[in-house]
């Protein structure tokens, strides 16, 4: 096996036989299942500078049981039609794991975002949109992409602009892609909505009395050690949400210029501003380099997260892995060989298709919102927030007691869009959990997080086929 992508797309077929032999689901519905229903490569002509370069894309619609499709786009020079499909299969489980309603899909672009202006990434992301609206690949009710790895909101909101120049009449257009701006069209809460997940995910496997027995931890995260490879979208809001509101110690970080250490633990905040400020983490005060970048997989450390690219952890670095929990917030970044040797050494590999879900979860709500056509919250929160004055009232007259100010505006308070976006995740995260868990506890001879998760989603597609009729 060659490439890295080839790598992972055989890793997911890998995984998928290994769930799939748990069910009783028929093989040739298995087969339909785990199969690619829809490939499309393209390469057109882009004007950079004053020549054309010609682009190679792709967009891979892997399940059709449920429509739209669903999955985001990534620019990267590694990608390739194998990534891609692995991408979009791995969208199709999540989808499923999480009661989100779409078949997965994946776009990718084989470009290296930073070496193009940004008038030439919008030129590229517009003339991959026009391909897919040329196929009919995009739309509110056929296949709606969203970020990944290279992009984000700016190129959502080219997206929606190209869709609704060719597409103007429809009322649903802004519902043809999510992780737009909140100003255009988009919804509060998305852009953390990933990171925010990893940790409610996290957070439910340290409540877990049967797995912390396993691993000899106590309950809860706070005051528990992480590292985090990658500071993306993924990985900074995994960070800064685990420090703020979960009381996790960041220990080590790792990017493309090198991995730093501190035994004290590295403020999430100040590591993410010095970046920015010096284009490296390496330096960060009260820090030590790491010698070598590869280093960050063998941190002592109680949470390792993987938040960047597949196949990072290999057969070649598994078992340097000290971790006993591997939270996958990338796709795929653990190869089948690898996790077979994690598992064997005690770890618990928390898996993709559910800790990184809250990105395609929140992307729901923000379909929702655009085919509502208005915010989440309009309609009650004044309705609400009269109630709770009106309690407040009630129960001063009725004791003579007054309630002070400060107390009254935190009771009274009612929910904005965000509020209600988060504990719409958070409500997601803490009940797909558990049913993992029921699979995970439940089954006989499964050992591990990620065969529960596949199973649990294996078996909500393969219903859906049957209930369309299409499989007896
Ligand atoms: N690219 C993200 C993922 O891998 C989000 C997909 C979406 O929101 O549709 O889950």
């Amino acid at each position: 096996m060659s490439s890295k992508q080839a790598k992972f797309y055989e890793s997911v077929q890998r995984n998928f036989d290994r769930a799939a032999a748990h069910t009783d689901i028929h093989p040739g519905l298995l087969q339909q299942i785990k199969v690619c229903n829809a490939v499309y490569q393209m390469n057109f002509p882009v004007r950079i500078g004053d020549t054309y370069q010609v682009i190679e894309a792709y967009r891979v619609q892997h399940s059709h049981h449920r429509l739209p499709t669903k999955g985001g786009i990534r620019f990267s020079h590694l990608v390739d039609q194998e990534e891609v499909m692995a991408l979009a299969a791995l969208m199709t489980y999540k989808c499923a794991i999480v009661d989100v309603p779409f078949g997965g899909a994946k776009g990718g672009v084989k470009i290296s975002p930073r070496s193009y202006t940004p008038e030439e990434l919008e030129r590229i992301t517009r003339r991959y949109t026009v391909e897919l609206i040329r196929k009919n690949f995009i739309g509110p009710s056929i296949d709606v992409p969203a970020p990944d790895y290279g992009t984000g909101e700016r190129e959502m909101a080219w997206i929606l602009d190209t869709y609704q120049t060719f597409k103007g009449g429809e009322i649903d257009a802004a519902g043809c892609v999510t992780g737009k701006p909140v100003r255009q069209n988009g919804i509060n809460g998305r852009t953390e909505a990933t990171g925010r997940g990893v940790y409610y995910g996290l957070r439910e496997v340290f409540h877990d009395e049967k797995l912390l027995a396993k691993l000899g931890f106590s309950r809860g995260m706070a005051g528990k050690t992480m590292v985090i490879q990658g500071m993306g979208n993924v990985g900074s809001y995994t960070g800064l949400i685990s420090q703020n509101e979960g009381d996790v110690k960041i220990v080590g970080l790792s990017e493309i210029e090198g991995t730093i250490y501190s035994e004290n633990g590295i403020d999430m905040e100040a590591a993410l501003e010095y970046r920015k400020e010096h284009g490296t983490i390496l330096g960060l005060p009260g820090t030590v380099t790491l010698p070598d970048r590869g280093d960050w997989v063998a941190i002592d450390c109680d949470i390792l997260v993987p938040a960047a690219l597949e196949s990072v952890i290999t057969e070649e670095n598994a078992h340097r892995v000290k971790a006993k929990v591997i939270g996958e917030a990338a796709n795929g970044p653990i190869t089948a060989e690898a996790a077979d040797i994690i598992i064997k050494n005690g770890g618990v590999i928390v898996p993709d298709m559910y800790l990184n879900a809250g990105g395609v979860t929140v992307s729901y709500f923000e379909w929702l919102k655009n085919l509502s056509h208005m915010r989440f919250g309009r309609m009650e929160k004044r309705f609400n927030h009269n109630t709770y004055e009106n309690i407040i009232n009630t129960v001063e007259n009725l004791t003579g007691k007054t309630i002070n100010e400060k107390e009254k505006q935190f009771i009274t308070r009612a929910a904005d869009e965000v509020d209600l976006v988060r504990s719409g995740l958070e409500e997601t995260m803490i009940s797909s959990f558990h049913q993992i868990m029921e699979v995970y506890h439940g089954y006989k001879n499964v050992d591990n997080l990620r065969d529960a998760a596949f199973i649990t989603a294996l078996n909500k597609v393969a219903n859906d086929y049957m209930t369309l009729g299409v499989f007896p």
